[in-house]
């Protein structure tokens, strides 16, 4: 018989009404001939309250009690739940984490499912009942109770779905699908029919809290279709696939993380591996960097800077002050009051253009970009907190995501495809791994040139001003790695295709001359190496990783760009063959 795994989120099950809709909905899907497995999350904003309470005792809870008084949250959700479906006369259990088998390792409050036994369920779901399984929690091998992370019963409900081998995880909440963009915050957004795997995962950790972004992962890793419905209506929702709603646009969606904070490590010395010392040290609090930003060397040092979110800032700030003593590097800045917008679209792969559009959007508006990353479908800039939605409105318009896909052009309204599920020894070896990090492959391009502006005047509008001009020239950029300068200055470094490269280096020094900036500087030959897998951000430590082989083996970082499933880095060209069996090396352990 076929399994159905729906999610009910906290809007979902907030009150006893709630409850029994949701109670009510299960058994029509099991009246229809599913077997069915709901995961609950606590009721309405209870983990909210539960988190208000501790702060109540202390600032610094121990993460082991946290994930103890969290977990209590979808206990009561799960058990009222059951009891739900009991009164409206079928059969039901709940079972919490522990009870089902999610296992997991023993990182609190962020923990990682290591795997999970099919058996009770199996039965449970054999016997007849209707099987109500706590979301967002675990416990590790000493039987401590662990939860998955905030928004975490997503990631409980596409595993289990993986597990399981469920034909539908339906994750009802309280928007009617994944819009272009958070609906509450640009009420001019717009439900999408389908939206890719990628697409869905880069946007989730852009900001795009609908989905938790490692829930993506699993359904990437395991081809589970997920459905994202509301769970007060019947309306169509959005399917989450491999494949996009339309693959030629270029933008898919925008996402804002609010609170983030940009940390600057400053005058780093420059040698081999030294930015390392800051990534391992990072790491090892379990905290995951975001926008990674290297500068050039200047006077033998370079600056390294990067964004993590909000929360992580005392964290990160005691870790940098290590690596500060540690390299002799002459100290940092941070800034807390930025938030980082992002766009995102498979389509940008090859259509030139969208960067400089969305700078000059931003330009447009007075909206100053303190950094920005590029990988291959994500933009992101960071701007003042205070700017942040109005950034987010701009640049929607910008790309008119408000607007359906063409009329004529029905393919949002073709069926779903059937999702690619790997195949029976891969899944195994997939299933093994659960959240474990998987890369699937690495790739040396050696076709690439790069150019480096030096000394532009940080104003307003000139990343825009660069960007049109160099799409003028037919220059298609591929790689964008800016750095903060210090004080008003900022270096721009790109890479173009190798045959481009006249044509940049043209329109380059005549940009540059007319700001009367020092001429740009290039290397006609890099290797561009891409690590690409599943979890590359969110598992603490790979671009640590990544730098420490390519140090070992001798070989200096010229530009990295980092993605949920994507790290670039350049490296100059003659070492391109050396880097590549670096990494496949370091990464032999995680390779498929
Ligand atoms: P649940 O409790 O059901 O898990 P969440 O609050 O985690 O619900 O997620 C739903 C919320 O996500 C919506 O209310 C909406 O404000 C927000 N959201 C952010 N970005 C998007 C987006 N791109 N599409 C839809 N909703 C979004
Ligand atoms: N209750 C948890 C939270 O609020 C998990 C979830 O809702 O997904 O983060
Ligand atoms: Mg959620």
């Amino acid at each position: 018989m076929s399994i159905i795994i729906q999610k009910f989120g906290g809007t979902s099950v907030a009150d006893s009404e709630k409850i029994l809709a949701a109670a009510r909905r299960a058994i029509r899907a099991q009246s229809d001939g599913h077997q069915v497995v709901m995961v609950v999350s606590a009721m309405g904003k209870y983990t909210d309250r539960l988190i208000e309470l501790a702060r109540q005792i202390t600032d610094d809870p121990p993460d082991r009690e946290m994930d103890m008084l969290l977990s209590t949250g979808e206990q009561m959700s799960v058990a009222l739940m059951a009891m739900a479906i009991h009164s409206l006369g079928r059969g039901a259990i709940s079972l919490t984490g522990s009870q089902i088998g999610i296992i997991t390792d023993s990182i609190h409050t962020k923990a990682r499912i290591r795997s999970i036994s099919t058996e009770r369920v199996r039965q449970a779901l054999d016997e007849g009942n209707i099987v109500i399984a706590a979301g967002f929690q675990g416990i590790d091998e000493s039987a401590n109770i662990t939860t998955l992370g905030r928004g975490g019963s997503d990631t409980t409900a596409v595993a289990l779905a993986a597990v399981l081998g469920a034909e539908a995880c339906e994750i009802y909440t309280d928007v009617d699908g994944v819009y272009t963009t958070d609906p509450r915050v640009v009420p001019a957004a717009r439900r999408v029919e389908r939206i890719s795997y990628d697409e869905m995962l880069e946007l989730a950790t852009a900001g795009a809290g609908v989905m938790h972004g490692r829930s993506i992962e699993f359904a990437k890793k395991f081809g589970v279709p997920i459905h994202v419905r509301s769970s007060s209506s019947d309306s169509p929702g959005t399917m989450i696939v491999r494949e996009p709603e339309t693959p030629d646009k270029a933008v898919c969606g925008v996402a804002m993380v609010k609170n983030e904070a940009r940390v600057t490590v400053l005058g780093i010395p420059d040698r081999p591996g030294a930015a390392m010392s800051v990534f391992f040290r990072v790491a090892a609090r379990n905290i995951a960097l975001d926008m990674i930003v290297q500068n050039e060397a200047a006077d033998g040092r370079t600056d390294l800077s990067f964004t993590v979110f909000s929360e992580n800032l005392p964290g990160t700030l005691r870790a940098v002050e290590e690596a500060v003593k540690e390299l002799g590097a002459e100290g940092y800045s941070c800034d807390e009051n930025v938030s980082k917008i992002s766009v995102v679209g498979l389509g940008m792969a090859t259509r030139p253009g969208v960067a400089g559009m969305m700078f000059r959007t931003l330009a447009e508006k007075g909206i100053n970009i303190d950094l920005i990353t590029t990988s291959v479908i994500k933009i992101s800039v960071v701007v003042a907190r205070e700017f942040a939605q109005e950034a987010l409105r701009a640049v929607h318009d910008t790309f008119e995501l408000h607007v359906p896909p063409p009329v004529g052009d029905d393919r949002a309204a073709l069926p779903v495809p059937a999702p690619i599920k790997p195949s029976g020894a891969e899944l195994v070896a997939r299933l093994q791994r659960m959240e474990k990090l998987i890369i699937e492959d690495i790739q040396l391009d050696r076709s690439q040139a790069r150019v480096t502006f030096l000394g532009l005047p940080d104003s307003s509008g000139l990343a825009a001003r660069t960007f049109d001009e160099l799409a003028e020239a037919g220059v298609v950029v591929d790689m964008i790695v800016p750095s903060m300068g210090r004080g008003k200055r900022v270096d721009i470094s790109l890479t173009v295709p190798r045959e481009q490269l006249p044509q940049t280096l043209k329109a380059a020094t005549e940009l540059t001359a007319a700001l009367g900036c020092p001429p740009p500087e290039h290397n006609p030959s890099v290797a561009k190496l891409s690590v690409l897998g599943v979890g590359m951000r969110s598992h603490a430590g790979v671009v640590a990783r990544i730098f420490q082989s390519l140090a070992d083996a001798g070989t200096n970082v010229e530009m990295i760009s980092t993605s949920e499933v994507c790290v670039n880095v350049v490296v100059d060209g003659r070492d391109g063959q050396k880097a590549l069996t670096a990494l496949k090396t370091e990464f032999a352990d995680a390779m498929l």
